[in-house]
């Protein structure tokens, strides 16, 4: 089973400590997530998983970390200052600002110019009020802008943005990592970061937000092997998302059509998530969770100086270098083709919550929680939890057994309940395994390990422990081939 909603996440994260509504002392702040002490262990477990598998396991990748804020002319010659916007429409009755390409319309608009159309002939509602009274769509630029150093703000020269997309980061230092790496065609490189969005409609939790974090790679290949790349990505990314233990039911493969295209894009194949799967209709329940584009030589290409146009002026006035690559075995220098997985990690922690949501009833009847998170996802590995609180020898032996696993795994101690309670909470968080100390420990120097999904429970000899643990999470890791 899965969660039947985001709703029944955005409470457990609440109350369990995953995620909280940020700035909530001050009223808030319109789609603004904080992520709290479970929350952050998610984060950085997904953070990790991922690079692990994109770098760490491969012989073809590097990785970076670009600034946010880059120079203003890397947006001008990415497209981003002209293109990266979103249709908006205001409703002039309830005053509700909408983007235009997600109103409901009666069949499938193919263009701009259609979806303009029909907003003009009144045959689109409003979804907040009904009213058909909207504007006609407009370009709203998402880039956050800003000014850098001490000048006045409308000084044009201090004028910078918030990097909407990693990638560019990628792009402008592709000749750097080139020549100090010394790698050779076909090769990747790799960057975690925040990206920044002005979103005219966030919402539905950490789904969409205005500041989030992208998982992006950059897999650079000659032209004309392209497509077989794009291909094998498509493939393994789609891999990775159920090694994560994310069922194959709930994801999909979407093929964008030319319309939805990005500008530099030949082709992009989406890895949708059922994340709406309270929706009445079937195809309404699926949303991007990661892109899989072949941006074409299209980035490298406009950040190079060299290229000209048809009466041999440079399309790019400002770059000092030629991002072009020198094929040694051909002698031949071309622009590289590129193909680009990106996904959110927010995006990734919500589909890995959604997905791992599972409700049991215990022998007393009672319905309990159970978060069947990947163990090499879940914040917490193993929680060591003493059968009576008010035995200091037990409580002694619990705490001492935590400080010895701490070198080797993310173990907490909790004695703020009965036993019962403490599992059940760990079940909710989704904490693979639980170790309780009891009053026979004192004498056999062993312990109960008790299993999440199955709640079977065996006895250990606590000299036994750090390795018994180590195996069954590596072994959970492994069979999902993690
Ligand atoms: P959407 O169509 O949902 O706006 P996009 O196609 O613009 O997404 P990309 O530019 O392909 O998104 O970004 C790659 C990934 O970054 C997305 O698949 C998603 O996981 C994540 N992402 C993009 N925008 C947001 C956002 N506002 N909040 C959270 N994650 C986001």
């Amino acid at each position: 089973m899965a969660a039947p909603n985001i709703e029944t996440i955005v409470s457990l994260a609440k109350r369990r400590g995953f995620v909280f509504p940020s700035s909530e002392i001050y009223g808030g702040l319109g789609s603004a997530w904080d992520y709290g002490p479970l929350g952050v262990e998610l984060c950085n477990n997904v953070k990790q998983a991922w690079w692990r598998w994109m770098v760490y396991e491969r012989d073809d990748m590097e990785g970076i970390d670009s600034s946010i804020i880059l120079n203003r002319l890397v947006w001008k010659y990415s497209g981003h200052e002209d293109t990266f916007s979103d249709p908006l429409v205001d409703c002039h009755e309830c005053k509700t600002r909408l983007r235009a390409d997600k109103l409901e319309f009666p069949g499938e608009p193919e263009t701009s110019g259609e979806i303009a159309k029909m907003i003009r002939e009144k045959r689109i509602k409003c979804p907040n009020c009904g009213s058909t009274d909207l504007t006609e769509p407009r370009p709203f630029n998402l880039m956050f802008e800003t000014h850098v150093g001490a000048t006045a703000e409308d000084d044009p020269s201090a004028l910078v943005y918030l990097r909407p997309e990693t990638a560019q980061g990628i792009f402008i230092n592709f000749l750097n990592v080139l020549t100090t790496s010394r790698r050779k065609l076909p090769f990747g490189i790799a960057q975690i970061g925040k990206s920044f969005r002005n979103e005219v409609t966030p919402g539905n939790f950490i789904f969409r937000t205005r500041e989030f974090e992208q998982m992006e790679m950059e897999y650079f290949v000659r032209p004309g092997e392209d497509e077989q790349a794009h291909h094998e990505w498509i493939d393994n990314c789609f891999n990775w998302f159920t090694a994560l233990g994310i069922s194959a039911d709930n994801l999909r493969l979407y093929e964008q059509p030319p319309e939805e295209l990005a500008h530099y894009a030949k082709r992009t194949v989406d890895i949708q998530y059922r994340f709406f799967p309270e929706r009445e209709e079937e195809e309404r329940q699926w949303d991007e969770l990661m892109g899989i584009a072949n941006r074409t030589d299209f980035d490298l290409r406009t950040h190079s100086r060299k290229p000209e146009d048809a009466a041999g002026s440079r399309l790019n006035q400002d770059s000092t270098e030629d991002l072009s690559y020198f094929d040694e075995a051909r002698k031949e220098r071309f622009y590289p083709y590129v193909i680009e997985p990106a996904a959110g990690v927010n995006r990734t922690v919500l589909a890995a919550l959604m997905d791992a949501y599972s409700e049991k009833t215990n022998e007393k009847g009672e319905t309990r929680v159970v978060l069947k998170l990947h163990p090499s996802l879940a914040p917490i590995n193993a929680a060591i939890l003493p059968l009576a609180k008010n035995k200091p020898e037990i409580v002694g032996m619990a705490k001492a057994i935590k400080r010895s696993l701490q070198p080797v795994l993310r173990g907490v101690y909790d004695d703020t309940g009965g036993i019962g309670k403490l599992y059940a909470r760990q079940d909710e968080i989704g904490t693979p395994l639980c170790v309780t100390v009891d009053h026979q420990s004192l004498e056999d120097e062993a312990v109960t390990v008790r299993d999440r999904d199955t709640w079977e429970q065996e006895r250990v000899k606590v000299s036994d422990l750090a390795e018994h643990l180590q195996r069954r999470l590596k072994e959970a890791n492994l069979k999902s081939g993690v």
